[in-house]
């Protein structure tokens, strides 16, 4: 069932009930209940005249009681005679009869606790009847169907006299009392009903319309758009909620970008091998004489490297989920170079570029040396790209102190100072219409990146516009 009908029946059946609860109280139980207030108004101020019967100020006590109780209140000698007649009563005075008066007298005398009872009032007196002073034509009620509650108590005074503290609470005939109360009735349940749609409305629009909304939401990320935003207010359940859905919706997001960026890492870095293999083998087939040894081992050294690289390629994407482990060992660079630079021999011959190698002596390194090499390659493959027409590469290993720094230098179109920063992130490429951007993905150097910040070496680049690039990495040497 959806929200909005739930908050229908559930408002409806509240107001139901409250309705009914209010009618009942107004109609049916009205006169009970106004009789039990009026016996308590009684009790009570016939308790509190009792407490103060010896106050100087008792006269005062009376005319307060009677005015903000609503009763009427006399005080009788055990004889029946009234001793304290108070005028300016705000009720009709009510003349209890002397058979009432014993009969209370005798029921009160025999306990100290104050003695309630709804008598009829036969023997009753309006004010000022004699003078028919009453207002206008309204005909008094019949004196038979008035009632009053008294409650009577009976106390000593400081004197030792025995008094009769009696205080009755007229019951007005509430007939038209309860007419007024279902009128009123009537405009209450209107009232009622009324705030009843416009809160089920408003209610159901705040609760149910951001759940709509995320579920639309949830069915775009479900359906692979993971910037989806789950902008659910308004309730802290539903912004908890919808936090964890963003949440959610983002983690689902760096899972596919991860995948994304593996495909393309993979398919970056394994196509260089497979055109060298594809070259050689066709150059095998084609060519006769061209069946040699050497260019078998290179197919098998780029099938090795392939092998390397698809490893490598799973360790990129484990790197960026921080979760990439480097295997160092001792091993000697400056070969580790030469043994790359074979892989480019037929490309020096039929294309007549000219990679130039300078080492001075051998180094030797600890690190990873399939990923160093990997940063070798990578950085050579770029230069050999992008370098100028004359097609010269140089790569310069220079030893310091404690340090061998590899340098690969072109003399292509270098890389303005603006470029720089970006050239290290993924997919990122300065001239899109380059002859390599059909083949590059931009992700060569963001993986050299990651493995020389892996290894902790220092690394940059050194470019004059126009006139060529120089990139270089840092190792710590390893001297025996
Ligand atoms: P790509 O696969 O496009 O070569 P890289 O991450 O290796 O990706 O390089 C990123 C960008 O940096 C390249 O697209 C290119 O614009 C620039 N770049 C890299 N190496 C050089 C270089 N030797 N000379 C000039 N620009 C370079």
């Amino acid at each position: 069932m959806p929200i909005k009908g739930k908050i229908l029946i559930i408002f409806g059946c509240f107001i139901f009930l409250m309705l009914l609860f209010l009618w009942l109280l107004q109609t049916v139980f009205l006169e009970s209940f106004y009789k039990l207030v009026k016996t308590q108004n009684a009790r009570s101020s016939t308790l509190a005249v009792v407490d103060n019967i010896d106050h100087e100020n008792l006269k005062v006590l009376i005319e307060r009681l009677q005015y903000e109780e609503d009763v009427n209140i006399q005080i009788f000698d055990v004889s029946g005679e009234e001793q304290l007649v108070l005028a300016q009563t705000p009720h009709p005075s009510v003349r209890l009869s002397p058979e009432i008066l014993s009969h209370l007298i005798q029921i009160a005398e025999k306990t100290d606790k104050p003695y309630t009872e709804l008598i009829q009032l036969e023997n009753f007196r309006y004010p000022n009847e004699e003078n028919n002073l009453f207002v206008g034509n309204v005909p008094p009620p019949a004196k038979n169907q008035i009632q009053t509650t008294v409650c009577a108590m009976m106390t000593t005074n400081a004197d030792g006299q025995q008094l009769l503290v009696v205080a009755c609470a007229p019951i007005s005939p509430i007939d038209s009392i309860t007419e007024t109360l279902q009128i009123q009735l009537i405009f209450i349940s209107f009232i009622l009903l009324a705030i009843f749609f416009l809160l089920a409305h408003v209610l159901s629009k705040q609760i149910a319309e951001p759940i709509v909304h995320m579920n639309h939401a949830a069915q775009k990320l479900a359906a692979g758009n993971y910037q989806e935003d789950f902008s659910g207010e308004g309730y802290q359940e539903i912004a908890e909620l919808s936090a964890t859905l963003n949440y959610a919706a983002r983690e689902l997001g760096k899972v596919e970008k991860l995948r994304q960026e593996l495909i393309a890492n993979v398919s970056h870095d394994l196509r260089t091998p497979l055109t060298m293999i594809k070259g050689y083998s066709e150059i095998m087939r084609d060519i006769p004489g061209e069946n040699t040894p050497e260019n078998i081992q290179i197919i098998i050294d780029e099938t090795t490297r392939l092998n390397s690289l698809v490893t490598d390629m799973l360790d990129l994407s484990k790197l960026q989920a921080g979760v990439m482990d480097l295997t160092p060992i001792r091993f000697n660079l400056t070969e580790s170079i030469r043994t790359i630079l074979t892989r480019y021999v037929k490309l020096i011959e039929q294309e007549h570029y000219k990679i130039i190698f300078s080492a001075a002596e051998d180094v030797w390194v600890v690190a990873d040396e399939l990923k160093i090499s990997q940063v070798v390659y990578n950085l050579i493959n770029n230069a050999i790209h992008y370098t100028g027409a004359d097609k010269k590469v140089t790569i310069t290993q220079t030893v310091r102190e404690k340090t061998v720094r590899i340098a690969v230098s072109d003399t292509g179109q270098g890389i303005s100072e603006e470029q720089k920063p970006y050239i290290w992130q993924r997919y990122y490429r300065i001239d899109q219409t380059h002859k390599r951007s059909a083949i590059g993905s931009g992700l060569g150097l963001f993986i050299v990146k990651n493995v020389l910040d892996l290894h902790g070496a220092r690394y940059g680049v050194d470019s004059c516009e126009g006139k060529g690039s120089v990139f270089w990495f840092e190792l710590q040497l390893d001297r025996l």
